[in-house]
């Protein structure tokens, strides 16, 4: 009986081995690609056979055709309805045949540039020549797949009413689901001839945001119209989410980096939302105070890639700053966790990640919550201490330089990139970046109609809607 037991057991061990070491291999993208047959406007035009609940790509089976209800609603218009048709697609030859075109449709250009997006959306996971960003960061994920829905509204993206493009925009807005195990991509968020490489740099953000266990720590994260903007102070943990996210994209290219450290200059407006939907209270970046930088997500972004260019890589060619994040990675996560991670991590650039906090903080956090953001120690002691000193040595001085110390790791901090608001040419703000709204919500939605798609897609930024009580991530 015993030896049968130890055999038991036996047996049992080697199936769990042989499970888990599949597991770790086993990560899986599902894609689908899902076009868009029809548009009736409004929806009561729709066959009534058929006209199902509102659009909610996390609900699809793998292959069908089914009439959906749009989420969106402008005051004055009923919603419209899709007909959509859904189909699983394994490889590439699968999704041109889905999309009805061909490879030479590619190269000659005879596609839309919403579709060329998708198209590279796949290559960019499916290619081995060119997946290695996503791929490395599927061995962090925590789940075993990953369904994408790559939509295709080509038909309708450019020629349709105004009205049924920004219900598109809306319904199919770039988004991460709730529970982390799908992500949607849409042709009209991707317009412009320059969509693509940015599609597929959205596309690692949602990822990104799918491999992050952290939770809104907040009831409206995103303020109380649950929409957000680059230049918004929103909450600490979804400007964190959303600076994790755009931090995968920066470390991957250096034209998001460019584009996000656009946003977070001395001269930056921020826009705080006082009452639901009024952001007529602004303040200078340079003049906010350290808790509202900490609750902007570009500055939190900006934060993120600074530490990075301090700390670099490991002994493995491991990110130290992903490594840190995926440490501390779990439902109460935040920043100062994060910090206090690399702190622990890397003890002998414990100086200079003070003194990258203080650079972006723009030397704004008081004694106080600089302990609480990185935790007490002797170092941090003799930091400030030595803070305080050139603070009154260097009055009326703006100098990150002022929290100078004696550690060998300045050099880096002279790194810092040059910050000019007016360096690079870009769209200004106020465009809408993510809306969320839950189901029942009667709130107006904020209007994207009067940009213009060009504006809309440099902005790289717009709605996603909140399903049921989902909060997916939008762009
Ligand atoms: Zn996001």
């Amino acid at each position: 009986m015993k030896r049968f037991n130890y055999l038991f057991i036996s047996m049992l061990l080697l199936c769990v081995f042989i499970f888990s070491a599949n597991s770790a291999f086993a990560f899986e993208f599902n894609f689908y690609y899902q076009e868009i047959v029809e548009v009736y406007d409004p929806a009561s035009t729709a066959p009534n056979e058929g006209l199902g609940d509102k659009i909610c790509n996390w609900l699809s089976p793998d292959s069908k055709t089914e009439i959906k209800k749009s989420s969106y609603k402008e005051d004055g218009h009923d919603k419209i309805a899709y007909k959509v048709r859904t189909r699983k697609v394994t490889s590439l030859a699968e999704l041109y045949k889905q999309m009805g075109v061909t490879q030479e449709d590619y190269d000659n250009n005879n596609i839309s540039n919403g579709q060329r997006a998708i198209i590279d959306i796949f290559k960019s996971v499916k290619d081995s020549t060119k997946n290695q960003a996503i791929m490395e960061r599927t061995q962090h994920a925590d789940k075993k797949k990953c369904d994408v829905y790559l939509i295709d509204s080509s038909d309708f993206d450019n020629t349709a009413s105004q009205y049924v493009k920004d219900s598109l925009s809306n319904d199919f807005w770039s988004q991460c689901s709730a529970n982390r195990k799908e992500i949607q991509m849409g042709t009209i968020n991707y317009c412009n001839d320059s969509s693509s490489d940015r599609a597929v740099s959205t596309f690692l953000h949602e990822y990104s945001h799918s491999l992050d266990k952290s939770v809104f720590h907040e009831i409206h994260p995103y303020g109380k119209d649950g929409t957000h903007y680059y230049n918004e102070v929103i909450s600490k943990s979804a400007a964190f989410k959303e600076a994790w996210a755009e931090y995968n994209e920066m470390i991957e290219s250096e034209n998001r980096k460019n584009y996000y450290y656009s946003y977070s200059t001395p001269n930056q407006e921020l826009i705080i939302e006082k009452g639901k939907g009024d952001y007529s209270t602004k303040v200078k970046a340079s003049e906010a105070t350290a808790e509202q930088l900490l609750r902007n997500e570009c500055f939190m972004n900006r934060l993120l890639y600074r530490l990075h260019e301090v700390l670099g890589k490991d002994a493995n060619g491991d990110d130290i700053v992903s490594k840190a994040f995926y440490e501390t990675n779990g439902l109460t996560n935040d920043m100062s966790k994060l910090i206090k991670q690399l702190i622990k991590d890397n003890p002998e650039s414990t100086i200079a990640i003070y003194e990258v906090i203080d650079e972006v903080t723009f030397n704004k956090m008081s004694d106080k919550d600089f302990k609480k953001f990185v935790g007490k120690s002797d170092k941090l002691e003799e930091y400030l201490n030595v803070r305080e000193d050139n603070s009154k040595g260097s009055v009326g001085e703006n100098s990150a330089t002022r929290a100078k110390s004696d550690t060998s790791n300045n050099s880096s901090i002279k790194d810092t990139p040059k910050i000019s608001s007016g360096s690079i040419k870009l769209p200004w703000l106020n465009i809408k970046d993510n809306l969320t709204t839950t189901a029942s919500g009667s709130g107006k939605l904020p209007v994207l109609r009067k940009l213009s798609n060009e504006e809309k897609d440099t902005k790289g930024k717009g709605v996603v809607i909140e399903i049921e009580s989902d909060d997916p991530f939008g762009e």
